[in-house]
C-alpha cells in the first residue's frame, strides 16, 4: 500500500501574500480515488475514524464509493450524518478526530479523510446533488410536527435547524448579526473557507424551508420568554463570541485590537477593500499577534495579506500550540513567512506621544516538568524581560460566551459563563436546549454541528412527548 498521503494542490506562497483566494485547492478526481484507495476498509462497527468523528460520518463506507467512482453514492453516505461536508472538509482539525485515529497511521500517514470529504461535498454542491439529496430526505416527512426557534446561525444553529427541518419541524433562526454563519462568516477568513461555499451551505438550509431572521438579538430585540410562548422548543447556539481581554497597562492604546474586531472588520465588513467598502482598518508595518490558537493564526495570516509583517507571540512552545491549534493553519502560517516567538508573556503595552502602540514588553517564561489539564506544559516567569517593537497588536487569547441571555432569562449558567445543560442538552428551563460553544466554551465547528444534530433528536423527542405522540 502507498504509505504517504497524496498532497492536495495549494496556491503558491507568492500568490497568497496579497490575495484572499483559497489556499488549499483540494484534490482532483484521480487523486481522490488514489487517496481513498489507501483506506484499509475497517468494518463500520470497528472503524476508529468514524467513532472519533463527532458527527459519526461513516468514513470507510463513503471512501469505498469514491474508489468505485460512484460519487453520488459517496455524497449520500456522507449526508446521512453530515449536512455540511464542504465546510467540515475544510476547517475540521481532522488530526484530533478521524485522521488522528486512522488505522493506516500505524504503518504510514493517515488517510486524508478531510480532503476526501471536501471533495465529495464540493462535487455534490457543484452538481446540484446536495439539494437533490436533501429534498429527498425532507420529503420523507409528512405534515408539520411542531415549531422550533433557533438562536444563532453558526455551525450549531445551522446544523440544528437543518436536522430539525429533516425531522419535519418548522424552524426560524434568530441571528444577531446582519449576516448568517457565526464564526464561519466573521472569524474564519476567506482563504480558508470561501464565501461562495459558505453562502451556498447557508442557502441550502434556507432552501430546506428554514427561515433566518437577521438583526435579531435574542434577549433584546426579542425575548427568550416570547420565543417560548410562540414555539414548541428553543435551541440556543449563541456561541462564545466575547473576547477575553488582557488586563495589563497600555491595553487602551490605539492600534490594539481584539482578534474578534480585527477579523470581523476584514471578514464581515470587508475592510481590506476600503474605501470601496465603508469599514477601514489601520495596520502598521509590524503586527504582533498575542496567542497561539486558530484565531491567532487567522489574524496573523490576515495581517500578512494586509501588507503587515506578522509576529505571533505565544507563552508556550510550538509543540503545545499544536495541541489546540489546527496543524495546517500553523504550517501554512509558517510557510507564508509569519514569524513565531515562544515562551513570552505580555506584561505591558508601550505607546508613543500620540497614544499609538509602539512596543510590547514581555516576561520570558520557562516550562516546568508538570502538565496542566489540557496536557500542556505548565510555565513560570523567569524575571527576565524583552521588548518587541510593533505598531499594531492583535490580542487572540480566547473567547467566552456572552452573558446577554443570562441577564434576560435567569437561566442556570456555569461559572465560566457557559450554559449549563443536562444529558439531553436541555437547560434548566424546560423546552430550552443548547449546544456548540455556548455550552462548551471555545471548541470546534464539527462539535458544534454534532451538538446541533443531537439537539434536533432530543427536541423531537421532547416535543412529541409533550404532544402525547411518543
Ligand atoms: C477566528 C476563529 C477561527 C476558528 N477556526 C476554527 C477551525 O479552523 N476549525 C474549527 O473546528 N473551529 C475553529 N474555530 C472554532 C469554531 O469556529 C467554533 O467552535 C464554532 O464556530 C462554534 O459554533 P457555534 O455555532 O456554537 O457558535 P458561533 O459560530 O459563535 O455562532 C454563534 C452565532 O450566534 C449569534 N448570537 C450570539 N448571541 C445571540 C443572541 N443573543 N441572539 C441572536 N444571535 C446570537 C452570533 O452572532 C453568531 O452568529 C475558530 C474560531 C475562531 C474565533
Amino acid at each position: 500500500m502507498v504509505k504517504k498521503r497524496f498532497t492536495p494542490k495549494v496556491l503558491p506562497v507568492s500568490e497568497r501574500l496579497r490575495s484572499f483566494g483559497e489556499v488549499v485547492l483540494g484534490y482532483d478526481y484521480e487523486t481522490s480515488v488514489r487517496e481513498a484507495s489507501r483506506c484499509l476498509r475497517c468494518p463500520l462497527w470497528f472503524a476508529p475514524c468514524s467513532k472519533a468523528c463527532p458527527l459519526r460520518v461513516k468514513v470507510p463506507a463513503f471512501l469505498e464509493y469514491i474508489v468505485k467512482g460512484d460519487l453520488e453514492a459517496a455524497a449520500r453516505k456522507v449526508y446521512e450524518d453530515n449536512l455540511f461536508p464542504s465546510i467540515t472538509g475544510r476547517v475540521c482539525p481532522q488530526e484530533w478526530f478521524c485522521e488522528g485515529n486512522c488505522v493506516v497511521s500505524k504503518i504510514g500517514e493517515s488517510v486524508s479523510v478531510g480532503l476526501l470529504e471536501r471533495y465529495v461535498g464540493d462535487y455534490a454542491r457543484e452538481n446540484g446533488l446536495d439539494e437533490k439529496i436533501l429534498a429527498e430526505m425532507v420529503s420523507k416527512n409528512s405534515g408539520v410536527k411542531g415549531r422550533v426557534a433557533v438562536v444563532g446561525s453558526g455551525p450549531a444553529g445551522l446544523s440544528a435547524a437543518g436536522w430539525l427541518r429533516l425531522r419535519g419541524y418548522e424552524v426560524v433562526v434568530y441571528e444577531a448579526l446582519h449576516r448568517p454563519g457565526g464564526v464561519l462568516a466573521y472569524g474564519i477568513p476567506e482563504f480558508r473557507l470561501p464565501r461562495s461555499v459558505l453562502d451556498h451551505e447557508i442557502k441550502k438550509v434556507e432552501n430546506l424551508g428554514v427561515e433566518i431572521r437577521l438583526n435579531h438579538v435574542v434577549g433584546k430585540t426579542v425575548l427568550l420568554s416570547e420565543l417560548l410562548s410562540e414555539y414548541d422548543a428553543v435551541f440556543i447556539g449563541s456561541g462564545a463570541g466575547t473576547p477575553k481581554l488582557l488586563n495589563i497597562p497600555g491595553v487602551d492604546l490605539n492600534n490594539i485590537y481584539t482578534a474578534n474586531e480585527f477579523l470581523t472588520r476584514v471578514n464581515l465588513m470587508r475592510a481590506h477593500l476600503f474605501p470601496e467598502w465603508d469599514t477601514p482598518i489601520s495596520v502598521g508595518k509590524t503586527t504582533l499577534i498575542i496567542g497561539g490558537g486558530n484565531t491567532a493564526m487567522d489574524a496573523a495570516r490576515v495581517a500578512l495579506r494586509l501588507g503587515s509583517k506578522p509576529v505571533v507571540v505565544y507563552r508556550r512552545d510550538r509543540e503545545d500550540m499544536l495541541k489546540t491549534t489546527r496543524r495546517d493553519e500553523v504550517l501554512h502560517a509558517e510557510e507564508e513567512g509569519v514569524e513565531f516567538k515562544y515562551y513570552l508573556q505580555p506584561i505591558e503595552f508601550l505607546g508613543d506621544e500620540n497614544g499609538f502602540v509602539k512596543a510590547v514588553r514581555f516576561e520570558v517564561m520557562e516550562p516546568l516538568n508538570e502538565l496542566d489539564e489540557r496536557g500542556k506544559k505548565k510555565i513560570v516567569g523567569t524575571g527576565r524581560y524583552v521588548e518587541i517593537p510593533a505598531d499594531t497588536v492583535v490580542i487572540a487569547i480566547g473567547l467566552e460566551p456572552n452573558r446577554l441571555l443570562m441577564e434576560e432569562s435567569g437561566l442556570r449558567f456555569n461559572e465560566d459563563g457557559t450554559i449549563a445543560v443536562d444529558d439531553h442538552l436541555m437547560m434548566s428551563l424546560p423546552g430550552v436546549f443548547a449546544g456548540g460553544d455556548a455550552i462548551r466554551g471555545e471548541s470546534t465547528v464539527v462539535e458544534a454541528m454534532a451538538d446541533g444534530k443531537r439537539a434536533a433528536e432530543e427536541i423531537d423527542l421532547y416535543v412529541r412527548r409533550k404532544k402525547g405522540l411518543a
